[in-house]
């Protein structure tokens, strides 16, 4: 295993610098990276840092499942009887239906498979390259081998790389499965151990969950570990969703009642209709083909993924197929505030010393005046040295927004903003921690060491031994001070301000520079407050107000201050007046049990100073009380809360990459609005599948009607449909329009009804009551209307005999032909009925589904074809009709469609009258 890297690191006797020059020197490289143009040149040498799976062969054995699964064999056996008895044709007609079936679901699933992986390519990752000199945020697909890159906390790594500085830690569970972080560090140079478990060493697909270092990449794309992994294995395919789960069982179950009945036809056909047996079991097989729903779960993944291509060109990245429906039934939005409720574009709006207070808003760089060793010199300095923002002339700053906006307030404050020579003076970093809220640099100052800490005021304050009064003088922190600077605090933090407490200690010039963080962190001289505002997004509130009437609620969990956090949720809309809020301390102290019941009885809570596990136990507690929950989350410590939320949501410009890894979707504008247009666009979906499950459902009644009546006459009526006619408009009339539904526009009132239960299933009875019993029976009866019309008013009565060269044949035959097309026109009824299950149509639009309208009209030109062509005329049993009888069927879809809208009329008055809502058929507690 150790081979591929022996001639970089040398087995033993070296010490890990001189290995380090070694390997820079084999790969052609240096400590101050690559030029651009050698970039270039080598990626064109080495090619993209991708990988590419195995795969390309698969698509026989995928198509080979879809002629395979249950329900096709199902048909299988059904052609197989079918030609055993001889009945050739039927058996062809069979067949044809599973094999366009089979080619329709593979197409289906390539397009959805396909338009998830499209969705690699809106976050494409991202990896600080040092090239030219300088650190560069590059295409990660862009490495090449001898690239320096620079791996920070949160960074997944993106090529193999052996770290030349520094020290971090990788959480290898990609590769190796194991989840415990592990050290990784320049200095430690291992030999003779596998070459996963050197100590030297990173591997492309691991994350960083802490520290900061340097390294070459030695190989990227395919010749990288993963790149090996990738290579073997073959592609996963995602497990079923609970909506295919449900929708396989649910067709299994009609497969079952379809059989039943088929075989219930036969001993019916011979004893009662007295058909030979062999024809009766003709008919049965050929009603089981037209009665299978198979072409149901292919219809569902492509609405799906459909909806998943929707959202991502609308700013929410799905990463998997399922998450659309959990999105639709979610209730509880728990999300952080900084970036996601607000814009994240901080500016600072004042300085606060014991000198008093200094306006920033509108001041240009260095002119506040600040006077060497006044406590506003002393906080620019503290501003500036502690932060890693980078101005840049020309462009934005870039850096975490918190950082550029307190270097913005050093910069207006005369202390120098260059990051060159911040990082010439910095000699230690303890990096921004979330739980303790703090950041601290150690720096060379005026020949001393320095430290200088920055953050939250209350985590800082108790760090505090001493404050800079206003003539720059050390001075003991008293309580009454402390109470000053509270209360300032909290005037900040009410007006919806984010507020930094700045602070330092000038280290003995003996002693050796602390090495423990909370040695560091300690003992330290107060020396002022920034403030800083992040207005909300314009677009939150009225996401927030839409929340509100579909029942979602929203908990605010953010690391902010109290007042702060209240404030901002306050002016969105998200809480009232008096909320309850928790702070992190709180929250600790609390049980899971109180934790729990927190969450359910506080209409109004808010978590203030929360750590990220803050965010895990309130997780926890609301789906343990049935809650569907979306998280937000943007560190790395985040990655738990939204791997155990039922949708984890990250974010695309601002978070890190291991958050993004645990998230289920990635808001791409990282805004809460993003997040709400998704959870619409889930309902949206869960509906339109609901409404063609109706509209596939609608048609057995039809299929079965025509049997029952030839059954039930005893040998007096004829078959008023032939086998091979149901087979016809199983293949013509099923799938185009379901598909269509799947695009249907939302049905007002989709956020004014509470969420969908978690326990809810895709089918409720209602539907199945409306498809079968009302829709399919208005069908069924004007098909059958009428194929009598047109006997009778050929001179047929009870038992006249239809047969081939029999004088009412050609009637017989006009009359089933009325039959398949009053089937048709009748599901045209039923495509528009079910374009909405409450509202009335007009209020969608009749016409505002084209792909609806381009199936019927698909639909009407397949008919004619099959009812007007001598060939399709002689195989299916169809005649020409006039057009006086083409006149009678016009008005099918227009009683089908107008029973539905009555029908959906007195609902909604009923409902009014009751003073319900008028739309949902669920209700729910929403707490
Ligand atoms: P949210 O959780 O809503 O995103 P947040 O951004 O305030 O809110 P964190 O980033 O965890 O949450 O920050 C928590 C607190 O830590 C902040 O309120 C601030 O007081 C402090 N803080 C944030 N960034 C820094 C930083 N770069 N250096 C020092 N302290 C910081």
């Amino acid at each position: 295993m150790r081979s591929r890297h022996q001639a970089w690191v040398q087995p033993s006797g070296v010490n890990p610098e001189e290995a380090a020059e070694l390997l820079l020197r084999d790969l052609r490289s240096s400590r101050r990276g690559l030029s651009s143009a050698e970039a270039r040149r080598r990626l064109v040498q080495y090619g993209r840092n991708e990988l590419r799976r195995r795969g390309t062969r698969r698509w026989p054995g995928e198509l080979g499942r879809q002629f395979t699964h249950p329900l096709a064999l199902l048909l299988w056996v059904a052609a197989a009887l079918l030609l055993i008895v001889g009945s050739l044709v039927v058996a062809a007609a069979v067949m044809l239906i599973i094999v366009l079936n089979a080619a329709f679901a593979f197409v289906q699933e390539i397009q959805a498979e396909r338009a998830v992986e499209a969705l690699a390519q809106y976050i494409p990752q991202r990896a600080k390259a040092v090239r030219d000199g300088s650190a560069q945020e590059i295409d990660a697909a862009e490495l090449v081998p001898g690239d320096i890159v620079v791996l920070e906390e949160g960074d997944r790594v993106a090529a193999d790389v052996r770290l030349l500085a520094g020290a971090i830690e990788v959480d290898m569970s990609a590769l190796t499965g194991e989840s415990v972080p592990t050290l990784r560090s320049a200095s430690i140079l291992d030999v003779d151990v596998p070459v996963l478990r050197a100590h030297e060493l990173v591997f492309s697909g691991t994350n960083c969950t802490g520290g900061e270092a340097h390294g070459v990449v030695f190989a990227t794309g395919m010749t990288t570990e993963l790149g090996r992994i990738a290579a073997l294995s073959e592609r996963v395919k995602p497990a079923p969703s609970p909506l295919e789960r449900q929708v396989r069982r649910v067709a299994w179950f009609i497969a079952g009642v379809s059989l039943v009945l088929a075989l219930a036809f036969i001993p019916a056909a011979v004893f009662g209709a007295h058909l030979s047996p062999v024809d009766s079991l003709v008919f049965a097989a050929g009603l089981l083909a037209g009665m299978v729903p198979e072409g149901l779960l292919p219809v569902i993944t492509l609405a799906l993924a459909v909806a998943v291509k929707a959202l991502a060109a609308r700013g929410a990245l799905v990463k998997r197929l399922s998450a659309v429906e959990t999105l639709g039934s979610t209730d509880v939005i728990c999300t952080d505030k900084t970036g996601t409720l607000t814009e994240n574009r901080m500016r600072p709006l004042a300085v606060w010393t014991l000198a008093g207070r200094c306006d920033l808003q509108g001041v240009p760089p260095g002119s506040v005046n600040a006077p060497p060793g006044s406590p506003l010199s002393s906080a620019g300095h503290i501003a500036a040295a502690c932060n890693n923002a980078h101005f840049q002339s020309g462009k934005e700053p870039s850096g975490d927004p918190t950082e550029v906006a307190v270097l913005l307030a050093a910069q207006a404050l005369g202390a120098d903003p260059d990051a060159a020579r911040r990082e010439a003076a910095r000699r230690w970093q303890f990096h921004f921690n979330p739980e303790l809220k703090l950041m601290s640099t150690i720096d060379q100052r005026d020949g001393r060491l320095v430290v200088h800490t920055k953050g939250a005021p209350e985590t800082l304050l108790p760090r505090c031994a001493t404050f800079l009064d206003p003539h720059g003088r050390v001075t003991p922190l008293q309580d009454r001070d402390h109470d000053v600077i509270t209360a300032q605090v909290s005037a900040f933090a009410s007006g919806g301000l984010r507020v930094l407490a700045l602070a330092e200690r000038v280290l003995p010039a003996d002693a050796p520079p602390p090495h423990r963080r909370d040695d560091a962190e300690s003992n330290l001289c107060f020396v002022g407050l920034v403030a800083m505002l992040d207005p909300p997004r314009p677009e939150v509130a009225d996401a927030v107000s839409r929340c509100r009437t579909a029942g979602i609620r929203i908990i605010v969990i953010t690391g902010d201050h109290p007042l702060t956090a209240t404030a901002i949720a306050q002016r969105i809309g998200i809480v009232g007046d008096h909320p309850r809020v928790i702070t992190g301390e709180e929250l600790d102290q609390l049980t899971e049990q109180q934790i729990s019941d927190l969450v359910r009885d506080e209409p109004e809570i808010l978590f203030a100073r929360a750590s990220p596990e803050a965010k895990l136990h309130v997780a926890d507690a609301l789906r343990d009380q049935g809650h569907v929950v979306a998280m937000t989350g943007d560190g790395v410590n985040d990655a738990p809360a939204l791997h155990r939320a039922d949708i984890g949501v990250a974010m695309g410009r601002s978070g890190t990459d291991v958050a993004r890894e645990a998230a289920t979707m990635v808001l791409t504008d990282d805004n809460f609005a993003s997040l709400v247009a998704a959870v619409e666009a889930g309902r949206r979906i869960y509906d339109n599948v609901r409404k063609f499950i109706v509209y596939i459902f609608a048609h057995a009644t039809p299929e079965v009607a025509p049997f029952l009546v030839f059954a039930l006459g005893g040998g007096l009526v004829p078959l008023p449909l032939t086998i091979l006619q149901i087979l016809a408009f199983d293949v013509g009339s099923e799938t185009m329009p379901a598909l269509a539904l799947s695009r249907e526009p939302a049905e007002p009132g989709l956020m004014t009804r509470p969420p969908r239960p978690r326990t809810e299933g895709v089918i409720r009875r209602s539907m199945l009551l409306r498809s079968w019993l009302f829709l399919g029976v208005i069908v069924g009866a004007l098909q059958l209307a009428g194929f009598f019309y047109v006997l009778v008013r050929a001179g047929w009565h009870p038992g006249a005999p239809t047969g081939v060269g029999d004088p009412l044949h050609h009637a017989y035959q006009q009359a089933t032909t009325m039959t398949f097309l009053g089937m048709i026109a009748g599901q045209i009824g039923t495509a528009f009925a079910v374009r909405t299950e409450h509202a009335s149509l007009r209020s969608v639009g009749v016409f505002s589904n084209r792909y609806l309208l381009a199936g019927i009209a698909g639909e009407l030109a397949l008919a004619a074809l099959l009812v007007y062509l001598p060939p399709f005329q002689a195989l299916l049993g169809t005649a020409a009709l006039p057009v006086s009888d083409l006149l009678l069927l016009l008005p099918y879809p227009f009683i089908v469609w107008g029973a539905d809208e009555s029908r959906r009329y007195l609902i909604r008055r009923r409902a009014r009258r009751r003073g319900a809502p008028e739309v949902g058929t669920t209700r729910r507690r929403v707490t």
